[in-house]
């Protein structure tokens, strides 16, 4: 029987109440910890978290459910939990990592993973240069700070894409511009990498007349079968980024599997109904493998 705390913010989030139901299934202690509420003294003596008032009791792992907009304070509090000794799913390094889409992109460029060609510019003068830099248009222009297809742009033509790059500018934002995969039709795969395998896989079909897959946006999910390099692909990126626990977002192209996005706190909801795989278990049984019991109570106490 494993200690194991979920540290998410909301308890009532289908994710993190099916990673507590299965692990109480497989007959571990399960607490949910909101992280924002935890306060932490950095000392190398007797590092420790505090919560409600009281030093937290020990746990042999921590499961991160960090959100996106709390990414800062989110890893500040798992690295406390790494310098106490405790496993977690996902180390904060890698969870910083993952927030960052361009390093995402850089670090899978640097490990030879498929890519769409991607380029980046902040302010550039030279536009048309930009744009040559992709292959032309039609071309993807990708607000960097955006999340859930929003900010993710189709141009369809050079004059488009022009006037969106100019649009961007003007706002001082930081965008990507990308090849675009006609050929994905609007499709999308997820894969779910839990300790370097792909435990579930699923499809996304954008709305109608929509190039983004984004459930959020009105897409649908199903059942895939990856073909082997899909599979791989998607277990590389996960390793190259120094993820455990990883959604895997391919595209299919005439170039082979192309990853667009790496999340470190991925949804279990969509996945698990649509490929009928209990993922939260699977992460669960990963956790429970790799922890070491008594880790923390050894350093603490
Ligand atoms: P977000 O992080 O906001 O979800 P993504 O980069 O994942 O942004 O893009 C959202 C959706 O747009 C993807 O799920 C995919 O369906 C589509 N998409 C993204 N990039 C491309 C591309 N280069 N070519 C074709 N479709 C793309
Ligand atoms: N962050 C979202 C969630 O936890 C999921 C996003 C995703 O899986 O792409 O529900």
């Amino acid at each position: 029987m494993m200690k194991i705390a979920i540290l998410s913010q909301d308890a009532s989030l289908y994710s993190t109440k099916r990673l507590k139901e299965a692990g109480e299934a497989q007959g571990h202690e399960i607490k949910i910890i909101n992280y924002l509420r935890c306060y932490m003294n950095i000392t190398s003596h007797k590092p420790s978290v505090f919560y409600n008032g009281k030093p937290l009791e020990y746990f042999d792992a921590v499961i991160p459910r960090i959100g996106a907009s709390k990414t800062f304070y989110g890893t500040a509090v798992v690295r406390q939990f790494e310098v106490m000794g405790v496993f977690t799913a996902n180390e904060s390094q890698a969870i910083s990592r993952s927030r960052d889409k361009l390093r995402c992109l850089q670090i899978l460029a640097r490990d030879g993973i498929g890519l769409p060609v991607t380029g980046f510019a902040h302010a550039t003068q030279d536009i048309d240069g930009l744009i040559d830099t992709v292959g032309g248009a039609p071309l993807v222009i990708k607000l960097l700070e955006g999340t859930q297809g929003i900010g993710v742009v189709l141009a369809e033509t050079h004059q488009a894409a022009k006037s969106v790059i100019e649009a961007f500018r003007q706002l001082d934002a930081n965008i990507l511009v990308q090849e675009f995969i006609k050929e994905a039709s609007g499709v999308d795969l997820r894969c779910f990498v839990v300790g370097g395998k792909v435990v579930a896989a699923m499809k996304r079909q954008g709305a109608e007349g929509d190039f983004r897959s984004n459930l959020h946006r009105g897409g649908k999910a199903e059942k895939v079968k990856l073909t082997p390099e899909e599979r791989s692909t998607a277990v590389r990126a996960a390793k190259s980024m120094g993820l455990r626990v990883a959604g895997v977002d391919l595209l299919r192209s005439n170039h082979g599997p192309v990853v667009i996005e790496v999340n470190s706190s991925p949804g279990l909801e969509g996945i698990e109904s649509a490929s009928g795989v209990d993922v939260a278990g699977k992460i669960i049984e990963f956790v429970a493998k790799n922890a070491v019991h008594g880790s923390m109570k050894d350093r603490i106490q």
